[in-house]
Formats: structure tokens, sequence, C-alpha cells
């Protein structure tokens, strides 16, 4: 399992989205280092999802510092930075030139973000000394705060329960993860929301609350899509608790538990249906290569596939207004994303797939790379509803212009 691949699935609950911090609501709130509260909020939680009240995993308190050393016991190799995901990552722009390892700004972001985690039965050694186990990180805030990060752990520890969270570390590519993601941290947020209004009494009756609270989550992730302050991973990291929260809430109100269980067994087939709420009004096809024919000299080293909210993200990236981004991304069906060496020199391609009669789409986004100024050094060109998006170290294109 690739570390990153283990990072990116540490199942969190974000300060940024701490519905009920600050707010003056008299939420329900207890002493989360003391047993009685603890038992209180896992039997609570579980009776209000269907599931069993005595699977209370041990809950643990640390502190910042030591959070950050657990994170970092990892081997030195991952923070160097030459890795060929970082790089590729580099040279498409969605890593500043000057950023570290991908690893070394995950950590960055687990650090500024990560309020409480969930190790699941199945999670290594790493940041968990014992399995199961959650987690709350003290960052100095209120007894509120810190209640309101429980439960949303404890909706964690219940999902193991109730389906295994074996599923979620196993996404194959980047679009996968962020699909189990969505589904695993939409349904945390969605419980820990109802959960907490329902013990406090004020239950959330009715879509319109729903909207509100969906609609402060998404703006706040538009804006810093937005916004070149927040990393790549940030905005990656947060979609599941913004977009993926919507969705879930979407499927429980529309299908009830029966529905959210049959989401859990068969998930949704890409990130996009995430972002449109239900699949696609058409037919997804990912290109199996990402260049027909690739210079001679440069070798295969790894695929992914990338999927339409890194899409959303890279358009932004380059200055596309955010409307005209999020259509361009909605019209996503596929994409093949393939780094390639030639002795130190790696190369990446980022072929992506429009739904057929979007040529035009696939024109506007050639043109975006290619506009002067651009934060990418990569070269797009357009052939009917798919684009070639393609950038070197070497700095040459000799051999790739297929067009
Ligand atoms: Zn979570």
């Amino acid at each position: 399992m690739l570390l990153r691949r283990v990072l990116l699935s540490l199942l969190c609950a974000l300060a940024l989205f701490c519905a009920g911090c600050g707010e003056e609501y008299p939420y329900f709130s207890c002493d989360i280092r003391v047993e009685e509260c603890q038992d209180e909020i896992y039997t609570g939680v579980a009776e209000f999802m269907g599931a069993d009240p005595d699977m209370r995993p041990p809950i643990r308190t640390i502190g910042l510092d030591q959070f950050e050393r657990e994170l970092r016991d990892v081997d030195e190799e991952y923070f160097a930075g030459d890795d060929a995901w970082t790089r590729s990552l580099k040279l498409m722009g969605f890593l500043e030139e000057e950023a570290d390892s991908f690893v070394e700004d995950l950590i960055q972001d687990r650090l500024t973000y990560s309020a409480a985690y969930y190790c699941g039965v199945e999670s290594g050694p790493w940041i968990c000394p014992v399995t199961p186990l959650i987690t709350v990180i003290d960052r100095g805030g209120s007894t509120q705060e810190a209640t309101w990060y429980l439960v949303h752990e404890v909706v964690h520890a219940i999902q193991e329960d109730q389906f295994g969270l074996s599923g979620i570390v196993d996404g194959t590519t980047e679009d996968e993860l962020l699909i189990l993601h969505s589904i695993v941290e939409g349904d945390a947020s969605h419980f820990e929301e109802a959960w907490m209004h329902a013990v406090s009494g004020m239950p959330i009756d009715g879509r319109a609350r729903w909207d509100e609270l969906h609609a402060n989550r998404r703006r706040w992730l538009l804006d810093a899509a937005g916004d070149s302050t927040f990393s790549f991973q940030t905005l990656v990291g947060s979609f599941p608790y913004a977009i993926g929260f919507e969705f879930m809430t979407g499927v429980i109100l529309d299908a009830g538990l029966e529905g959210r269980a049959a989401v859990w067994g068969s998930p949704p087939s890409s990130s996009l249906a995430i972002m449109w709420g239900h699949e696609p009004p058409y037919a997804l096809s990912n290109p199996e290569v990402a260049h027909p024919a690739p210079p001679p000299e440069y070798e295969f080293v790894f695929e992914d596939r990338m999927g339409a909210w890194y899409l959303f993200v890279f358009l932004r990236r380059l200055d596309v207004s955010e409307d005209i981004a999020w259509k361009q991304a909605l019209a996503w069906a596929g994409d093949n994303f393939t780094v390639y060496r030639d002795g130190t020199s790696i190369a990446a391609t980022w072929r992506i797939r429009f739904h057929s009669g979007s040529r035009d789409i696939a024109a506007a986004v050639a043109s975006s790379v290619n506009r002067p100024n651009s934060v990418t050094d990569a070269a797009a060109f357009a052939d009917g509803s798919d684009v070639y998006i393609i950038a070197t170290e070497n700095g040459s294109l000799e051999g790739w212009d297929v067009f």
C-alpha cells in the first residue's frame, strides 16, 4: 500500500467543518475523557443509526505534538520529494514548484485540519498503537468542539461494525479513493449533524435545514478551490465532507438506511457521480492509454485516474471561472494520467475525455492550458472530445506532438 494512499485514507474529523463550534446554539456536550460520556455518545449514536450499542472502541486524547510525532514516524524517503508522483504533480501545476514532497504536503494538511481520526480493525501500527481506536486531538478547543469530533469518529466505528472499512483504502485510482472517501466521510458528516441536532433537542426535519448546512460547506470548498493559498491536498481532502456530505444526505433522505447500505455495497462509478448527485446522464469511457505513441525513449512508470474533481481544481488553478470550470468538469467522461521516464527525466500525460458532443469543451480546456502565463508549463492538444495535456521535465515536447 502506498503511504500516500494510507495517509489520504485516514478517517478524520476536520476542524474546518465543526458546524456547532463557535455557534451560540446550546448543543449537547460532555467531557470526552470520561468513560460515562464516551458510553453515552456511543450508545446514543449507535441506537440512532440502528447499530449495536456495545461495540465502543477505546478512545484517547493526544496533543498536537504527539500527533505530529506519530505522523512523522515513517521512513524518511517519503519526505524527499523526488518520487515520480510528487514530480508529476508539480509538472502539471497541481503542486507548487517549491512545495515539499506530496507526503510532506499531506502531513502539513493533516496537522492543520485534523481534529480526530479513527483507526479501523485492520489499520497498520503506524499512528495506531492499538486497533480499533478513536483518537481526538486536543487543539485547545471547547468541550463542545471535542464532543462534536468524537461523535464524528464514533460514526466511523459504527460504519466499520456495520459494513467494514477494509475496502476504503483499496481504491486503485485517485478517483476511486475519492468516491469511497465521499461515502465514508459524507455519511459520517450526515450522522454527526443529525445526531448532534437531535440529542440537543433541535432535530433536523426537512430538506431546508440540510440544504443550509450543505450550502455552507460547498461555498467554503468552492471558494477555497479558487484561492491558491489552499493546497491541492486540502481541496481533495475536504471534497468528501462537502460534496460527499450532500451526496450521502440525498441518498439517506431519498432511500433511508436501506439506500445507504446499497450505496455502501455498490459505490458510484466515479467521483463525477458525487458531483452530479447521481450517476451522470451519459456513459463514461476511460481512455486505455494516456498517449497513443509516446516517444520510444520514454518508459511507462505508472498510471492513475484523477476524476472530475481533480479536473475542476486544475481548471480553477488555470483561472477558469468557477461556473465554467464546474460545467466543464461535469462533462468529464474519463481520464488517464500516466507518468513516463526517460533516464532521470520524467514526463506526465493527462488525457481527459469529455462526453461525446463536447468537442467545444475539449478545445476550451486545451486553450486554457496553453494560455500564456498559465500556472503549468504543460502543452495541450484537443482531438475530438479528448484533450491531451503533456508536460516534460526536460522541457522538450519533441516526439510528443502527434496531432
Ligand atoms: Zn471522518
